[in-house]
């Protein structure tokens, strides 16, 4: 319900209770007043229960295991799938990998099998080709006694091997009429639940309750809410059209059809959504402006630079170069592979900042990382006018002290460090520039906490990301952030071979480690992290250093331990020790996955590596590779495997581009496991996809973006029912709320 003027609603509610009406009469009574949109379409929020065939039971069932509890609810859950019912499978074709399947033939051999909880009907189905199994484990008895032998029948189900033979569960039959076929021959599959399957709401009973919800709707229930120039020009079906054809499709064509209309609409919200909350913070964030390149920037880009930039660096640097003239805080995403040259453009940046005079800071998520940032920054600028200080958790007493008054008085120009910048007494006499490196261990609230930091306007944020995001998702989930990305590698860098090993190459791979170390490299072994068994995983890890110490003792060689379960300053001894080549192996759990920086290190083993992530996998091979030799990274696992783990191992071996291994990472897990998808207000989408339907997104975000030009606040009339619709659909009340 929409209610224009909640007051009055709550004024006539208030009277009516006090004159006993039932209180569906008020809801009614409210929902005709409020908006007179509803009194045609009210018949969308009418619950279940009165529908023919639901009954109290099931629509509470529905309710709570699906969240359905309107019919509005019921025509939005759209069918997950289609099955082609035209298409006839002969049995010897039958492959058993879970394919639905639809067969034709008699069944044979029903018996009984077991007793009490492993009790099941058993059969075969014979056609000209073959027999397969058939299996059911509840309505036995029904079963048994109603189908017949000797006539042939149609069965659809899942085909599926089990111990080398292939069978189906629960296939739904049905006997086969050839004068009578099937009317139906495109049909929906909706979701179910073991609970509801059991109270007869499996996808076949979920069907007949949508053609009762068809019998009793009209055209006129289901309003058009895009405009119609928009309808017209992109040929898309009415609304009311889509909506009964992706239930029930006649056939593949008007399927098509029905799901471009319906996605294009949910990617068209989207998109206004995410352009108008873009826009109005452009419109409400000032930002410092940097005019002119000044003596720090250029002595550095003539005098400092060893090397040529990257075309990609260069870009990035005209992008940030043009958002500080702008007048417009920046707000803006550096996304670039691991080694691609982040940092020196970060530096960059800061010095245009300091050439106009503010000041910048650089925040890296551990104390080791802000070490080697401050480290590498000091000697690449060595010879400069530039002052850089490092403010960690171990910075502490007189030290500590001096550097903040130094830091009130601008004398500092680079602040370095960790969480600690962000500690209320960290105060800057003008910040102007801040850079945060490895995004994804900060939460959108500490980078709110940064901009209270400059002084009378929001200092400019360079965010660094060495988690690519394809660019259709980043479109979508960071609607603030500006997106720069560092496509290219400098020159000359050596591809990291990537192996995919079993047990069986142990032996191999602790001769390997040998040699390498004998080279004068070193060596990590990761073990996977997984929160909610901890300590099974700290039981693997050091099983794996036991193991290791058989063929790497002392003093010969020397192993670095690193896991969750130590302190920070244990931990941070250890990797020291790494760093510097004291110690030729790291074992550790995922606690290295973030930056840390050892060009000598030329091996990483994952062990267990089908528990990892893409993404992960591919942060921890970036660990190898940084210096001149060649580097290898091996990933153990044991032999047997999922579908989806192989798939990500042989992407790993195959490719070490860090968008690519996005997109399949995003195909496999979806978008919602994206690392900021959850907290990023990213409405659920029914039925497009950020990956697959890019095409359509990227039409979607033209048009709302002409849209919003030309009326911003979706004040025309011919966009009325598009704003009301969009106030619905977004969850992002706040958004709206600032802007209008
Ligand atoms: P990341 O993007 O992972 O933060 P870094 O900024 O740490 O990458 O750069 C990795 C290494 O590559 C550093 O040693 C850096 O000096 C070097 N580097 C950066 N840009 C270039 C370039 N254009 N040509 C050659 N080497 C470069
Ligand atoms: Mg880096």
């Amino acid at each position: 319900m929409d209610c224009e003027d909640i007051e009055e609603c709550a004024d006539i509610s208030s009277a009516a209770s006090s004159w006993k009406y039932p209180s569906k009469v008020v809801l009614a009574f409210c929902a005709a007043r409020c908006s007179f949109e509803n009194v045609f379409t009210d018949k969308l929020d009418q619950e279940l229960t009165y529908l023919k065939g639901v009954g109290p039971t099931k629509s509470e069932l529905l309710k709570k295991e699906l969240g359905l509890a309107s019919i509005r609810d019921m025509l939005m859950d759209y069918p997950f799938r289609y099955e082609d019912r035209t298409l006839v499978t002969p049995i010897a074709e039958l492959k058993g990998d879970n394919q639905v399947v639809q067969l034709r033939g008699v069944i044979e051999n029903l018996t009984v099998v077991g007793g009490g909880r492993k009790k099941r009907l058993t059969g075969k189905l014979r056609d000209q080709t073959g027999k397969v199994e058939l299996v059911w484990f509840r309505g036995i008895k029904w079963l048994k006694e109603n189908l017949k032998t000797n006539t042939p029948y149609t069965v659809y189900g899942r085909a599926s091997r089990f111990r080398s033979k292939i069978n189906i569960a629960h296939p739904e039959v049905e006997l086969y009429n050839p004068k009578k076929p099937s009317s139906t021959t495109f049909v929906p599959v909706y979701r179910s639940t073991e609970r509801l399957s059991a109270s007869g709401m499996d996808s076949k009973g979920r069907r007949k309750v949508m053609k009762a919800i068809f019998e009793q709707l009209s055209a006129k229930d289901l309003p058009e809410h895009l405009p119609e120039y928009l309808v017209r020009k992109m040929r898309l079906l009415p609304y009311h059209k889509a909506i009964a054809t992706i239930h029930f499709p006649v056939n593949s064509n008007a399927l098509l059809e029905a799901e471009r209309r319906l996605k294009f609409e949910e990617l068209l919200l989207l998109q206004l959504d995410v352009v108008k909350h873009y826009k109005a913070r452009r419109i409400t964030e000032n930002g410092h402006v940097f005019e002119s390149i000044g003596p720090l920037f250029n002595t550095f880009y003539r005098d400092h630079l060893s090397f040529e930039l990257t075309g990609a660096q260069k870009r990035v640097l005209k992008e940030i170069r043009q958002d500080f003239k702008t007048g417009i805080q920046m707000n803006r995403l550096l996304q670039g592979d691991v080694g691609s040259g982040k940092t020196i453009v970060a530096l960059m940046a800061m010095l245009m900042s300091i050439d106009n005079g503010f000041q910048g800071c650089l925040i890296a998520p551990t104390e080791i990382l802000s070490q080697q940032h401050f480290q590498s920054l000091q000697s690449i600028c060595k010879g400069l006018d530039l002052r850089i200080g490092l403010l960690t958790g171990s910075v502490k007493g007189t030290h500590r002290k001096e550097l903040l008054k130094l830091l009130r008085l601008g004398e500092i120009h680079i602040l370095v460090g960790t969480h600690a910048l962000l500690e209320d007494h960290v105060q800057y006499q003008n910040l102007g520039m801040v850079i945060i490196d490895e995004q994804h261990r900060f939460g959108v609230a500490q980078r709110a906490r940064l901009w209270e930091k400059g002084r009378d306007k929001k200092p400019h944020v360079l965010v660094m990301t060495a988690t690519p995001i394809p660019r259709t998702l980043h479109m979508t989930i960071y609607g603030d952030l500006d997106v720069s990305t560092i496509d290219e590698l400098p020159p000359g860098r050596k591809p990291i071979t990537t192996l995919h090993k079993t047990e069986y190459h142990r032996p191999k791979l602790i001769k390997f480690i040998k040699q390498e170390i004998t080279k004068g490299r070193q060596v990590y072994v990761v073990y996977p992290l997984i929160e909610e068994s901890a300590k099974l995983d700290l039981e693997d890890l050091n099983n794996g250093y036991e193991k290791l110490l058989h063929h790497f003792s002392p003093p010969e060689y020397q192993i670095s331990v690193v896991h969750g379960r130590m302190k920070q300053e244990e931990k941070d001894f250890e990797m020291q020790r790494f760093v510097e080549g004291k110690t030729q192996i790291m074992v550790a759990t995922t606690v290295i996955e973030v930056g840390v920086n050892v060009p000598n290190a030329s091996l990483m083993i994952i062990e267990n590596s089908e528990r990892f992530g893409l993404a992960q996998l591919h942060q921890l091979r970036g660990r190898v590779g940084r210096g001149a030799e060649k580097s290898y990274c091996v990933l153990m696992s044991s032999y047997r495997l999922s579908e989806e783990a192989k798939e990500r191992l042989s992407t790993m071996v195959r490719t070490q581009n860090g968008f690519e291994i996005a997109e399949v990472d995003l195909h496999l897990r979806g978008p919602g496991s994206i690392e900021g998808t959850q907290q990023s207000g990213l409405p659920m989408l029914r039925i497009a996809h950020l990956t697959r339907d890019r095409e359509i997104m990227l039409t979607a975000r033209k048009i709302a973006e002409r849209i919003l030009d030309q009326d911003p606040e979706l004040d025309a009339a011919h966009h009325a029912k598009l704003k009301q619709y969009l106030k619905k659909y977004t969850k992002r009340s706040r958004d709206w709320s600032r802007i209008s």
